[in-house]
């Protein structure tokens, strides 16, 4: 992946916080190729182990269709063991996690034993009302996870990702009777993560607006923060926990 000039400085964690539908996957899938690092969504992660009938698939299976969140143990390890792969060394883009204060509390650790010391954190602050309009008309590619938006003139018809031609699914946790759910699980999280972080440095995206609109200011906020490390190194360094394990 090329980057940009300013992005070698240092390798950076980008985390997005923000309700389901709030557009992280977008971004993260138009800023992950200018900055030249990988994106880390734990949603499509866990997706992808589902359809590939794993052990970890099976065991989360339901919990993904019901919206309810995976725990923060498993979830942690997959994070850690995705992270440390190669080509997150110069740094990520998460999208999804973390998603309560636990998790964030281990990513801190965890960046510190990855020598990550950038750590730029986005609010993507959308009413929920919005999300609800933008989940119900939210497809994506069964392939390449794409995100498209369902347009009012499409009626029945079948419509394909305009990438790899391949089928656009409604993911069956974007049910109109599964969003309550997911939208209050969100803000019961997330006010304390919210806290943790606008004590570290926070910026607040108003997420309604155009896709380009939005990156544009993502991108600006990360290039100005390009020297700024955030990560403070005053904890002992974390342990360097056990090979990662998918079981459950
Ligand atoms: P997403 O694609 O981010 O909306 O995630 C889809 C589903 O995956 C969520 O509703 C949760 O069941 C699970 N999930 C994704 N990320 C996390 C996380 N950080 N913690 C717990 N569960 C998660």
């Amino acid at each position: 992946m090329k980057r940009p000039e300013w992005s070698y400085l240092e390798p950076k964690a980008i985390i997005l916080v923000g309700p389901p539908g709030s557009g992280k996957g977008t971004q993260a899938a138009r800023v992950s190729p200018v900055l030249g690092i990988p994106t880390v969504s734990t949603g499509e992660m866990l997706r992808r182990e589902c359809q590939s009938g794993s052990a970890l698939g099976h065991a989360v299976k339901a919990i993904l269709a019901s919206g309810q969140l995976v725990s923060d143990d498993l979830m942690n390890q997959v994070v850690a063991s995705r992270l440390r792969e190669s080509d997150c060394r110069n740094g990520f883009i998460l999208d999804g996690y973390p998603r309560t204060v636990a998790q964030a509390r281990f990513l801190e650790n965890l960046l510190v034993e990855l020598n990550v010391p950038g750590r730029v954190v986005f609010h993507f602050d959308i009413s929920n009302k919005d999300v609800v309009s933008r989940l119900t008309r939210r497809l994506q590619c069964a392939k390449c996870g794409r995100i498209f938006s369902m347009s009012a003139t499409a009626g029945d018809r079948e419509m394909l990702c305009d990438r790899d031609g391949s089928t656009l699914v409604h993911r069956p946790d974007d049910d109109a009777n599964c969003i309550p759910e997911r939208l209050r699980l969100y803000e019961k999280n997330a006010n304390p993560l919210l806290r943790f972080y606008r004590q570290r440095g926070c910026h607040r995206i108003r997420a309604n607006r155009s896709p380009e609109e939005v990156a544009r200011e993502i991108l600006a906020v990360v290039s100005s923060e390009s020297t700024t490390p955030r990560v403070v190194f005053s904890r002992p360094r974390a342990k360097a926990a056990g090979q990662p394990s998918y079981s459950v």
